[in-house]
C-alpha cells in the first residue's frame, strides 16, 4: 500500500514537527541568534517519490494551530489501516504455510501408500 497510498494522499502518511524559525528580517535578532527564532510552528513533512521513481524526497509544509489536531488524526487513521493491513496480510501468509504444509504431508502420505 506504501506507495499508493503516498501517490493518493502524501499528507496523511507524513509526521508533525515543530520548530522555531526565522523571519526573514536582516536586522531581526532571529537573524544570528537561535534562541530569538521565533515560534514553535508546525510542520507537516513527509516523503514524496521522486520523479524517477526510486528515490524520495523529503517535503514539508506549514500547519496552521488549528490544523494540527486533524491532520495529526488523520495521520493516526493511515497508521491503523497500515497496521490492520500488514495483520490481514500476516494471517494470510499464515493460512499459506498451513496450506503448503497439509499438501506436504497428502503427498507424503500418497506416496508411502504406493
Ligand atoms: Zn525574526
Amino acid at each position: 500500500m506504501a506507495w499508493e497510498a503516498r501517490w493518493e494522499d502524501p499528507q496523511s502518511v507524513g509526521w508533525l514537527v515543530q520548530e522555531h524559525v526565522r523571519c526573514g528580517k536582516a536586522n531581526c535578532g532571529c537573524a544570528r541568534d537561535r534562541a530569538a527564532r521565533h515560534g514553535p510552528y508546525w510542520y507537516l513533512y513527509w516523503r514524496e517519490c521522486a520523479e524517477d521513481e526510486e528515490t524520495t524526497r523529503l517535503r514539508k509544509r506549514y500547519v496552521r494551530r488549528e490544523e494540527v489536531n486533524t491532520v495529526r488524526a488523520r495521520i493516526e487513521t493511515t497508521k491503523a489501516e497500515e497496521r490492520r493491513e500488514r495483520e490481514e496480510i500476516g494471517a494470510e501468509m499464515e493460512w499459506l504455510r498451513n496450506l503448503s504444509a497439509a499438501l506436504r504431508e497428502i503427498r507424503t502420505r500418497r506416496r508411502s501408500r504406493r
